[in-house]
């Protein structure tokens, strides 16, 4: 018998043993004996005494889940605020973590920026944190290094700086808000005056920063009240989507949109491309940018000296008659791509209309020491060419995949140190690369568009392990770098601004720190400016930032990547957008693909045709084309930055190929008349009878099916507030676990969004009206869906929503086949396995669903249990935010109990533009819109 037992260790069980642990094999082959088992108990109880001894022993132990670290409760999130910073301007969020992990990023109520929601890229940050391609360690010439080999060069730097003052030191930043990076950057300025600060970010708002120092003598910042304005003109301008503080300028301007609660206000927009505020214009012009310049100056002519305009576009006088008659209740602005001189006559004609301090706030700069960027890379450009630069620290700028020229220069310094997040085009050619601490791993600061202040707290410990920017330009001046938490502690210590630090973190903002409003006086000779003379050309090159991955710097966030382009509904491409005119002139179609040439430089692209743009334009998307943006993002579309600094005439040259763009445009029809679907009118329509876009009510029911349960959850999309900016897309994405699927994917209609925003065109396709429509499962009231699934896997539950049972889905698909909305989404490939971030990632209060399983909306089905248990506990009413919901800028959607007559989605419902979609289908949604009402000028309207 074996010492181990009966029937254990016989020949026969020790080979099996041996075959299926080999292992084991050796271990096996001696079976213990009393004396050996004698001998290693001892052995074990001497060293566990030695292990006894070790002083370190306790930071080792692990701890068990049953006593969890002070402050967490298993299984319940907890919620700390921070900021997202985009370009330097922070938008407060607060961040959910799960015994502290984060996986899930919500707006901060508190915070001026977010007011509680976030933007498509804010809910992306989940996914930024985890990525598995950010830099995980220094490198030297693109070798990994250790630690002390970057201590050892940074010592040295300090001595070389020492030594010459700082001659021949650069420093490049983007904008800087945050007030302790600001300050370290003035130390090292102080410490060594013969260094330089050179800023510049990708996406330039150079022109907004002349434009004011023109019209008030030095750099300040003008700030829209949209909700005190009547009458807005925007020119080329998309602030409701893209300009710092567009989520609080959203949400102001969709509070004048509802005509069954507020007083609408009246938006005119006037650009060469359609944008997200564009199209949510009650009337939209096409202009060429040559074409802007003539409207900016017939306005001007006749807003400040009076002067009727001469040979006018036929809107324009009436567009200067509706502001005229609002004084005092008008905005005008400019977009970033506008000459500044065309910023100044702007912020003249504002302050004709007596809009300072009614519609608009002029405060003093967020930015820290403002300059114009273009000079400022352009001088330091002209130094790295010529040899002038020994050393140059770059920090958080991508300048060698954003700026050929800054490539091309760069040999020339002798020694480069660049701190990044990622190992990226810049990270590969510097000397010296130091990965970047992620701001959900380390402490800073930064400000918003108003100038609030925000400290973001860490959300984990590092990851992988690096540095902050503060702490690197500390290291340039002394060998102790203080801990991030001391240097934001000290700044605001010295600026005397936060007295209760606690109450600072836990609101997310810093109180008291809005920028104070500008002393500054409009100077008389702005009203003579005029927008410099532009160089005639055929065709017009734009080349704006892509809306999801900007300038590049989110191009490895599949979420982003996948998310369909508001307008074009393109996916994981670039496509060159061409007006309907050209696309007739060159007999283009979707896919062909032309050659762009500008001043000798030549880049391919597909072309894609898109409807309201103004004829002989075309619109090329930064952000693609990455090098080294990491396994998702790389060679990803087409970089077009080599076209940036051309400055001659544009011309394109149809190459005969086609290439495969994948789009979501023509996925999920629905088969009735666009009309009725996406229900919209005038004003006057409503005016003269409220529910004019009733249309046909659903037909009766043989069989009624009340739910039986406390609550009766229904939602309410409001098409008025809706801008088309896919914040709600994303946010439904990260709350319940939905994969990407990839290009290939897409291309096969497998995408998995359980949220899609419909786009529709009306009209003629050179001025179409754009309509938009979030589409999520309706929860029907008598589910086509739930009548032909043979396994029962999808059901109604007793407060009405319609639910998946995951483990009884069959994968049949007649579900998918009966829903008229097409909101079902089938999983053919394990989808989930197939992505990169890690399952730590994923709320784990959703289950990752497996191949062959359908999915789809759920109303957010775990948020609504979390408010079922805290009701039963607490004895309040259930109350559920779903994550759409709370990410929507423009409050879009309402949520709740459609049986509590004080609900607001109640009261919603008996607005007289409620509608169903598809009545004849007679499915009773629980999802159910209020029409789109458009504010038409009668007098452009005859
Ligand atoms: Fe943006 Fe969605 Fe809200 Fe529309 S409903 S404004 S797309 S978040
Ligand atoms: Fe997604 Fe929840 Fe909105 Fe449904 S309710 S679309 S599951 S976020």
């Amino acid at each position: 018998m074996s010492s181990l037992g009966p029937g254990f260790g016989v020949p026969d069980d020790l080979a099996d043993i041996a075959r299926e642990h080999p292992a084991l094999a050796d271990a096996l082959a001696h079976p213990l004996d009393r004396r050996r088992t004698l001998k290693l108990l001892a052995a074990a109880l001497a060293t566990g005494g030695l292990e006894g001894c070790d002083p370190g022993h306790t930071s080792r132990r692990l701890v068990s889940a049953v006593v969890a670290p002070t402050g967490i409760v298993p299984g319940e999130p907890d919620h700390y605020a921070t900021a997202h910073v985009h370009d330097g301007y922070a938008n407060g969020i607060v961040v959910t973590q799960m015994m502290g992990r984060p996986t899930k990023v919500e707006g901060n109520p508190l915070h001026p920026a977010s007011l509680g929601a976030t933007d498509a890229l804010g809910q992306a940050a989940v996914l930024d944190f985890y990525d598995p391609d950010r830099s995980q360690g220094p490198t030297q010439n693109g070798t990994p290094v250790a630690w002390q080999q970057v201590n050892t060069m940074l010592a040295a730097l300090r001595t070389r700086l020492a030594q010459t003052n700082g001659a021949g030191f650069r420093l490049l930043t983007g904008t800087v808000t945050s007030p302790t990076l600001a300050a370290a950057i003035d130390r090292v300025l102080a410490r060594y005056p013969a260094a330089r600060w050179h800023q510049w970010q990708p996406i330039s708002r150079d022109a907004v920063r002349q434009g004011s120092a023109l019209a008030y003598g030095r750099p300040v910042d003008c700030v829209p009240k949209l909700d005190r304005a009547d009458v807005i003109l925007a020119i080329d301008s998309d602030l409701l989507s893209s300009a710092p503080g567009h989520l609080a300028f959203a949400r102001a301007f969709a509070s004048r949109r509802n005509p069954t609660r507020t007083r609408m206000n009246r938006l005119y927009a006037v650009e060469p491309t359609p944008t997200l505020t564009g199209i949510g214009a009650d009337h939209r012009f096409i202009a060429t940018p040559a074409q802007l310049d003539g409207i900016v100056t017939a306005l001007a002519g006749a807003l400040l000296h009076g002067a009727p305009p001469t040979d006018p576009p036929p809107w324009l006088p009436h567009i200067i008659d509706d502001l005229r008659a609002h004084p005092g209740h008008t905005l005008i602005h400019i977009g970033p791509d506008q000459p500044a001189e065309s910023h100044a006559l702007v912020h003249a004609m504002n302050e004709a209309l007596g809009a300072r301090g009614a519609t608009f706030d002029v405060l003093e700069s967020v930015a820290h020491a403002p300059v114009d960027h273009a000079e400022s890379m352009a001088a330091l450009v002209s130094d790295m060419a010529a040899g002038r630069i020994e050393t140059m620290l770059i920090l958080d700028v991508n300048a060698v995949y954003g700026f050929p020229e800054f490539a091309a220069a760069l040999p020339h310094v002798r020694t480069s140190i660049a701190l990044t997040p990622m190992p990226d085009e810049t990270a590969q050619a510097v000397t010296w690369n130091i990965p970047r601490l992620h701001d959900f791993e380390t402490w800073s600061d930064a400000r918003a568009f108003d100038g609030t202040a925000t400290i973001l707290q860490p959300q984990a410990m590092p990851l992988y392990g690096g540095r902050t920017a503060p702490a690197l330009l500390s290291a340039c001046i002394e060998p102790f770098t203080p801990a991030a938490l001391d240097m934001v502690r000290d700044t605001w210590k010295q600026l005397g601004a936060v007295t209760a630090w606690h109450d600072a973190l836990a609101s997310g903002v810093v109180p008291g720190t809005a920028s104070a409003t500008a002393d500054v006086r409009l100077r008389s000779a702005v009203a003579a400016l005029r927008p410099p003379p532009r160089p005639a050309r055929s065709l017009d090159l734009l080349i704006r930032p892509d809306p999801h991955l900007w300038d590049g710097r989110f191009a490895n966030l599949s979420w982003l990547q996948e998310l369909p382009r508001p307008l074009t509904k393109v996916v994981w491409d670039n496509p060159l957008l061409v007006s309907p005119a050209i696309a007739r002139k060159l007999n283009l179609h979707n896919g062909d693909e032309v050659s762009v040439t500008a001043d000798e430089r030549h880049v391919a692209l597909p072309v894609w045709v898109m409807p309201g743009q103004a004829d002989d334009c075309v619109v090329a998307l930064l952000g693609f084309g990455r090098r080294a943006a990491g396994e998702t993002g790389s060679f990803v579309g087409v970089d077009v930055t080599p076209l940036r600094s051309a400055s001659g005439a544009v011309a394109l040259h149809p190459t005969g190929k086609r290439l495969v763009l994948a789009s979501s445009e023509h996925h999920d029809p629905l088969d009735a008349v666009p009309a009725d679907i996406m229900r919209h009118g005038t004003l006057a329509a409503f005016a003269a009878q409220p529910d004019f876009l009733k249309g046909e009510a659903e037909g009766g029911a043989l069989y009624t099916r009340e739910p039986s349960g406390p609550v009766a959850w229904g939602m309410s999309i409001d098409l008025n507030a809706c801008i088309g900016c896919n914040a709600c897309v994303v946010a439904c994405q990260a709350e319940n676990n939905i994969p990407v699927v990839g290009k290939d994917q897409v291309l096969r209609e497998r995408e998995m969004h359980w949220l899609r925003i419909d786009r529709q065109f009306a009209g003629p396709e050179d001025a179409p009206t754009v309509l938009l429509q979030p589409v999520l499962c309706m929860h029907c009231e008598q589910a086509p869906c739930e009548v032909v699934c043979p396994v029962g896997a999808t059901v109604h539950d007793q407060e009405g929503l319609n639910l998946m049972v995951y483990n009884r889905c069959v994968g049949t698909r007649f579900c998918s086949n009966n829903c008229p909305y097409k909101v079902r989404r089938f999983n053919y490939h394990a989808y989930a396995k197939l992505e990169q971030r890690p399952p730590i990632s994923r709320n784990p209060d959703v289950s990752v669903r497996g191949r062959g399983v359908m999915e789809k909306c759920t109303f957010c089905v775990q948020r609504i249990a979390e408010a079922r248990i805290a009701a039963d506990r607490d004895g309040v009413p259930e109350q559920a935010v779903t994550a759409c919901q709370a990410a929507c800028p423009t409050q879009a959607f309402t949520f709740g109990d459609m049986h509590a007559p004080d609900s607001e989605v109640a009261k919603r419902k008996q607005s007289p533009l409620d509608y169903v979609l598809l009545p004849e289908e007679n499915t009773r949604p629980r999802v159910t819109y209020e029409a789109r009402i458009l504010n038409r000028n009668q007098a452009l309207t005859a």
